[in-house]
């Protein structure tokens, strides 16, 4: 018989989940999960109604990566998604898979087909452990624009400029016109949609307000001024829908009772400094790669933030998709072949399937077995870690193998 607690209202039958996107990458992490999947995970869930797609970098090459946009459809349907961390191809590993070519990075498709708005990223917390922040740091990192979806030529010497073209057929506008003098250039051209930036917002201000953490907008608007119109428009909703109750829990006190600005550059500083958390940043896309990472730093490890993307279904309805920060572990991968101990940590990547679990339990009216289940599995993995039978970047050498960490919180969840 299983864990009696965990099925006691249904006898001893499985707690169904309605359906979620899971998709499967490669490597350590993708091991790891078929661990957990087996021992935690299928013992006590019915995952009938899951769908799965295989995200390996051989299955997009033989699917020449129709599994890519399957699984941008099944999400976009379905509304809850798990991802592993997945390999985008390398030269070399193109060579090494025998591969026709190197796969992109499958983000750009997730983002464009779920319609990304923002990349909410918050440390994890584990009571009775310390972390490097003491109270929740949250991050809403905007979605799409900016660097990542910019035009770029190398030129020489000349003029350059940029030509805008009204899609209702009105007079061209000139962006921008000038000389290069230099032999060598570059020249980048990119923008940012501010069309989701409101939902962003929204998305931003209920969070901190639930989580009683004091939001800052991070912005170099002061120098870059093309950025005033994402801090304008975060400030907009700011003001109509937020200002009061913030005000009411206290949450501004410190800040002159308004909303808060934060120069970019100050950020990456304040980040080290205010470690006692309790704070939240929303930032343009590439500043919220950077600073997220700078707060996962400070907190210890990759393994201790969630990195959840929310996206917009033509209904209104939210679509998320939920993975860990850190990639496939490709080290330890190479040293489990060879044979040797490894120890990952797996939370990272449990707290996204949970994030995808309890989603998927509101889209379909509670389940609120699922939510216990959920809650029970993240106390049983934080216990653990707190009492020392941790993974080894927690506990020094004497932390369990991935294997034994497993093994252990499946040995408790049956308990
Ligand atoms: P990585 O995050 O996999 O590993 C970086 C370092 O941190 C390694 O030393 C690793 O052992 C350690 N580490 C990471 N997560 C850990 C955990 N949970 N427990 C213990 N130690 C942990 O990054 P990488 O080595 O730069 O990349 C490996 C592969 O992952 C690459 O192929 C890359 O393309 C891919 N990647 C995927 C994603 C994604 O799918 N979201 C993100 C980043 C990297």
């Amino acid at each position: 018989p299983r864990h009696t607690a965990l099925l006691s209202s249904r006898a001893m039958s499985k707690i169904a989940c309605p359906p979620i996107t899971y998709i499967k990458g490669e490597e350590m992490t993708a091991y790891c999960m078929e661990l957990i999947m087996k021992k935690w995970i299928n013992p006590y869930i019915d995952t009938s109604k899951w769908e799965y797609f295989d995200l390996s970098c051989v299955s997009r090459d033989n699917t020449e990566d129709k599994c890519l946009h399957d699984a941008v459809a099944s999400g976009a349907k379905l509304k809850a998604i798990f991802k592993e961390p997945t390999v985008t191809p390398t030269e070399k590993q193109k060579k090494l898979l025998g591969l026709k070519k190197t796969w992109g990075s499958p983000n750009g498709a997730m983002r464009k087909g779920w319609n990304g708005i923002t990349i909410s990223r918050d440390t994890i917390h584990i009571e009775g452990m310390e972390l490097g922040f003491k109270r929740p740091v949250l991050f809403e990192r905007h979605a799409v624009g900016g660097e990542y979806g910019a035009g770029w030529k190398a030129v020489g010497p000349g003029k350059l400029t940029t030509m805008f073209s009204p899609a209702d057929g009105s007079a061209p506008l000139k962006v921008d016109e000038r000389t290069l003098p230099d032999e060598s250039s570059v020249a980048v051209v990119y923008h940012n949609p501010l069309d989701n930036v409101p939902d962003l917002a929204h998305i931003f201000f209920a969070r901190c307000l639930e989580a009683k953490v004091t939001p800052y907008v991070v912005t170099k608007k002061t120098v870059f001024k093309w950025q005033e119109g994402f801090w304008a428009a975060m400030k907009k909703v700011f003001d109509e829908h937020y200002l009061e109750k913030f005000k009411k829990a206290g949450l501004l006190a410190k800040v002159g009772n308004e909303l808060p600005h934060l120069i970019s550059d100050a950020a990456t500083m304040q980040i080290i400094r205010w470690t006692d958390g309790g704070f939240g940043m929303a930032a343009h896309n590439y500043d919220g790669d950077m600073l997220t990472d700078e707060v996962a730093q400070v907190h210890r490890s990759p393994g201790f933030i969630t990195s959840n993307l929310i996206g917009k279904a033509a209904d209104g309805s939210m679509i998320k998709e939920f993975e860990a920060s850190h990639g496939t572990v490709a080290d330890m991968w190479e040293a489990h072949k060879r044979g040797e101990e490894t120890s990952l940590n797996p939370l990272g990547m449990v707290e996204a399937l949970i994030g995808a679990m309890n989603h998927a339990a509101g889209l379909h009216g509670g389940h609120k077995e699922l939510l216990t289940f959920t809650a029970t599995m993240r106390q049983v993995i934080h216990k653990a870690m707190v009492s020392g039978k941790g993974t080894r970047d927690l506990c020094g050498p004497t932390g369990l193998t991935t294997e034994a960490f497993v093994d252990y919180v499946a040995m408790a969840l049956d308990a």
